[in-house]
């Protein structure tokens, strides 16, 4: 019987009949899967009908917390969501900071499983045991900050934390997401577009069930510790000033800031759209997800208007990559996104792949009803973006994604889209981030850093390197030696950060989380022996596992690779000038360490 940590129940709910039910889950269950992505991914995997239609009834949506999510562990936030992508066609999850999962906590419910779909649009209010279907037509084409406030005040309790979609997941673009807390965004394979595909607009979470602990002094000794590790961390200063948007200087300074769809590694008006720019013209103040104290996030007003972010990505996103130096631009597409809930890299992929094509001449402006884009035209990008948001003209067939969106086009046109097994890959060249590249290649929901984060190969650290993988030159950026053994230890660090639900920003990026003190946090809060040891197998065996639930969607080795653009293709200046990836060499090696058959 499940006493600590847990709430110790799943909440199934079915859309087609307006139904739920409760059940528990046993500890036997649970703890060698923790939670959050872990658990979410189990289930997926043995609940799925693999060939069903993302954006049919068949599809499963989880929302899934763990243990420690809204605990007193500083950054304990997260929540990940989880179904089969209607983007990439195989295992899609994006998991999001913010407030809804701590509140989600409170209800006792650790997943929430939903299937079918309604008949009309609705959303749900989850208080406590209770579920209220409520219709909600006059949501529909209401933002997501907009979505949040009626349900407040509908409910008269602004503690709601409310799970939304905007327009874009209502018209089931491919790569819409769900926002929460205003702007904590599950941005990545399209999870808002598979909550459109159920009419379901909104969940909002409300409870008060008390979680207890197996050893709360115990919790809170080592909770400090990660506190204090944060407080005194190098970077402690640089990420509380600058958040994620830190990287806009720090890519650039190596030569891997994506400019002009990754053309070039540096942006020659870095300045004009650097975090530090930012936070000197229109930052206001500092914001944090639930009880973090890095604070990393930021809130600004620019143009009269007020947001929270942009993350990097999303910097990165709408200005160097589409070759844009309009800083203002930037914090206009933020709000937009977030307000309509579109995933920024995904979004700026479609816009940067067609400027590239139309640049080299390999798409014509009359193949796509007239569009023509160009480097940095700002005007047409905000229309398109519209378009994209609303499926609208030329932006019904955008909203399907790059690679879908390619394969009307030559095959030389359809090798710039940059992506992996169809998920865009993120703003940092991986010809500069050997161990990044081979993370794009080997993440199980495509091109993505999250799924190990490898930060570590950043640091310069040759001695950690050496003792840790084997070779100083794991902390080689440059170099691809070491990178397939860090990178499978990170992956087991990242999944244990988003099973525990907690932010990679402290669990990987500032390397503050290991095994010891992981089993020291989830043993204090849930008194269920864990071990150092028993983590890294239980990892292991997840790690396995979503291979298995790829395999079921068709994936095989062919698929961990990279856009030929990063293996044969080199960057003309600056200090990453002349690099490619060995992909297929790293993916051996680490196909090698998994004991996995190529
Ligand atoms: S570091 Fe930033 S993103 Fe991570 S939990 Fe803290 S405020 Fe949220």
């Amino acid at each position: 019987m499940l006493k600590y940590g847990f709430g110790g129940k799943i909440l199934r709910i079915n859309l087609s009949e307006k139904e739920y039910k409760i059940e528990k889950f046993s500890s036997s269950w649970i703890k060698p899967l923790i939670g959050g992505r872990t658990a979410n991914t189990k289930i997926l995997y043995d609940e799925l009908d693999f060939e069903c239609n993302p954006l049919g009834e068949e599809n499963i949506l989880i929302f899934g917390i763990g243990p420690l999510t809204g605990s007193i562990l500083p950054a304990s936030a997260y929540f990940t969501v989880t179904a089969k992508s209607p983007l990439t066609g195989i295992l899609g999850d994006s998991a999001a900071g913010g407030s809804f999962g701590p509140e989600m906590k409170q209800t006792g419910f650790d997943q929430i499983i939903i299937t079918g779909k309604a008949k009309e649009l609705l959303y749900l209010l989850i208080k406590d045991n209770e579920v209220e279907f409520h219709p909600s037509s006059n949501l529909a084409s209401k933002t997501i900050i907009e979505t949040t406030s009626y349900i407040r005040q509908k409910h008269k309790d602004y503690a709601i934390q409310v799970a939304a979609i905007g327009s874009a997941g209502e018209h089931q673009v491919f790569y819409s997401a769900i926002v929460s807390s205003g702007n904590r965004v599950n941005g990545r394979t399209g999870m808002g577009a598979v909550m459109g595909s159920k009419n379901l607009k909104a969940i909002a979470v409300r409870g008060s069930s008390p979680v207890e602990y197996a050893n709360p002094v115990i919790l809170k000794q080592e909770s400090e510790k990660i506190q204090t590790a944060i407080m005194k961390h190098n970077e402690y200063t640089k990420r509380y000033n600058l958040g994620t948007t830190m990287l806009m200087n720090d890519l650039n300074s190596i030569g891997i800031l994506p400019t002009n769809h990754f053309q070039e590694g540096v942006c020659k008006y870095i300045d004009e759209i650097s975090g530090e720019k930012l936070a000197s013209t229109y930052k206001v103040k500092n914001k944090s997800c639930f009880n973090c104290n890095l604070h990393c996030s930021r809130y600004y007003i620019c143009d009269n208007k007020e947001a929270e972010g942009p993350e990097f990505e999303t910097l990165c996103s709408f200005t160097s990559k589409i070759g844009s130096s309009n800083l203002p631009f930037a914090l206009e597409m933020n709000l937009w996104l977030n307000q309509m809930g579109l995933d920024s890299i995904s979004t700026s992929e479609v816009i940067a792949w067609i400027m590239e094509c139309q640049e080299r001449g390999l798409v014509q402006p009359e193949e796509l009803e007239g569009l023509e884009l160009k480097w940095g035209d700002t005007e047409k990008v905000r229309e398109i973006v519209k378009k994209i948001t609303f499926r609208e003209g030329i932006g019904d067939k955008l909203a399907n994604g790059a690679r879908n969106l390619s394969l009307d086009f030559s095959e030389e046109a359809q090798k710039l889209v940059l992506h992996v097994k169809g998920l865009d890959v993120i703003n940092g060249d991986p010809r500069g981030i050997k161990a990044y590249g081979l993370t794009y290649a080997i993440a199980s929901r495509g091109g993505d850093h999250l799924r190990a984060e490898p930060f570590f190969e950043l640091t310069n650290r040759k001695e950690e390197a050496k003792r840790r993988f084997g070779t100083e030159k794991a902390a080689d950026r440059l170099s691809e030696e070491g990178k397939a053994a860090l990178v499978v230890y990170s992956e087991k660090i990242a999944l244990l950060t988003d099973s525990m639900t907690m932010c990679k920003n402290i669990g990987l990026c500032m390397d503050i989380l290991n095994f010891e003190n992981v089993s020291n946090l989830l043993n204090a809060c849930s008194g269920l022996n864990y071990t150092p040891d028993y983590l890294q197998r239980i990892m292991k065996e997840s790690i396995d596992l979503q291979q298995k639930l790829n395999e079921k969607f068709g994936i095989t080795r062919e698929d961990d690779t990279l856009p030929e653009r990063f293996i044969s293709e080199t960057l003309k200046q600056g200090p990453t000038m002349g690099s490619t990836v060995n992909i297929e060499k790293m993916v051996d090696e680490y196909y090698k360490l998994h004991n996995w058959k190529s």
